[in-house]
């Protein structure tokens, strides 16, 4: 049987455009920093990608380089923050306690190394951030804010541009990481006004190892690879034209998809909401009801347990996740789940499906009639008794 992949916050295949479109591009071998003929032809398609990229997400592709993706991206700007924190003479940075590892490990090397005070923002029990916590943050005068535009887990969605504009009122510069944003939902930077932002191929179609940073010119950045011009100066290392030019490509799919990819998986994930809400009860859905990705359902079963779950649903050829891929090799609940104040046995028993240009209602029509009983069986096998009312 053909397998059902529900893991699209994980990462996405190439589509097939995108494929055909990289393979082709792999012939392309020049140095696009070279100035012979071979080499120019490689700049120009990084050139294009530039602009493409620059297009999705609404700003002037001055302002755009390319990494080796979201996790690099995001530790540019933390890292940027010593030097900067020296300049300026303050040295606090706001973020949330839900954004994605690389975000909260950059931020903990700040203040583990760099003596840096970090403030991770609450958020109340739909992942939202809690707006008293931020102001009183804000009083600190923070060198930097850091908040994503959307949740790999739950799929909340942040109000980016309200909480950009207090930090600019404070003398703050903001980032988002806004890699599970694009491509879901509309994401106008240019509107947003935001100093930085991250965005990544491998979730939006493209290949994996690229990726992108959105700098608005006269932010401070310091480079975190360090060697050749490339970028201006700002990212060193020979070009991979191939992987770029197939991420810019990637990037005008998907804008031009985004109607049909939001009521495509929108209309999956309420089916799939709706089917197990009637067959299992006692569940719970995490995450906002309406300010949340499209394509991106979490849900906890009180009385069983998320990788015996996560198992079951593999031997049905279901492949989801239980939170955060990158957190998924720690039996540790997630700490997105335990942020929303859910305790840790329904945080235990949560689990990720997340949908993507290739489901369909058949998949979801198979989980909703196989796995029901998964979990019935699970839950009589418990050791903690579970009752639901
Ligand atoms: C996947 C992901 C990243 C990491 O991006 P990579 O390109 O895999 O390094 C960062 N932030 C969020 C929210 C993500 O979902």
């Amino acid at each position: 049987m053909e397998r059902i992949y529900l893991d699209y916050n994980a990462t996405t295949p190439l589509s097939k455009e995108v494929f055909d479109f990289y393979v082709k591009e792999l012939g392309e071998y020049a140095n696009g920093s070279s100035l012979h003929e071979d080499g120019r032809k490689v700049a120009a398609s990084i050139e294009k990608a530039r602009k493409q990229v620059a297009h999705l997400i609404n700003v002037d592709p001055k302002g755009v380089i390319f990494t080796s993706g979201g996790s690099e991206s995001n530790n540019t700007v933390l890292n940027t923050m010593p030097e900067y924190a020296k300049k300026a003479g303050r040295s606090v940075i706001v973020t949330t306690a839900i954004e994605h590892p690389c975000v909260l490990e950059a931020s903990r090397r700040l203040a583990n190394n760099f003596g840096m005070e970090v403030i991770y923002l609450p958020v109340d029990e739909y992942g939202t951030v809690d707006m008293e916590a931020y102001k009183a943050a804000l009083e600190k005068k923070p060198l930097l804010v850091s908040i994503m535009t959307a949740n790999n887990e739950i799929g909340t969605i942040q109000d980016v541009k309200t909480l950009c504009a207090m930090a600019h009122q404070a003398g703050a510069l903001f980032h988002t990481d806004a890699v599970q944003a694009v491509g879901k939902i509309p994401v106008d930077l240019k509107d947003w006004d935001v100093d930085y932002a991250t965005i990544s191929g491998h979730k939006i179609y493209g290949p994996k190892g690229i990726g992108a940073l959105y700098i608005k010119p006269g932010s401070p950045i310091e480079p975190l690879i360090r060697g050749g011009h490339q970028e201006h100066g700002l990212r060193a290392g020979t070009y991979n034209g191939p992987a770029i030019a197939a991420f810019g490509y990637a990037a005008e799919l998907a804008e031009e998809g985004l109607p049909e990819y939001e009521k495509h998986t929108r209309a999956l994930r309420n089916r799939l909401r709706d089917g197990l809400l009637s067959a299992i009860p006692g569940i719970k859905i995490n995450g906002h009801e309406t300010n949340v990705l499209p394509n991106t359902l979490d849900v906890s079963f009180p009385g069983a347990e998320g990788e015996a779950i996560l198992l079951h649903l593999d031997l049905l050829g279901v492949s989801a996740s239980t939170g955060s891929a990158c957190a998924s090799a720690s039996l540790d609940p997630s700490h997105v789940l335990m942020a929303t104040g859910l305790g840790p046995e329904l945080a235990h028993g949560s689990i990720r499906f997340s949908f993507g240009k290739y489901s369909k209602a058949e998949d979801v029509d198979y989980i909703v009639e196989k796995f029901p009983p998964v979990i019935e069986q699970l839950r009589k096998m418990s050791t903690v008794s579970y009752t639901h009312n």
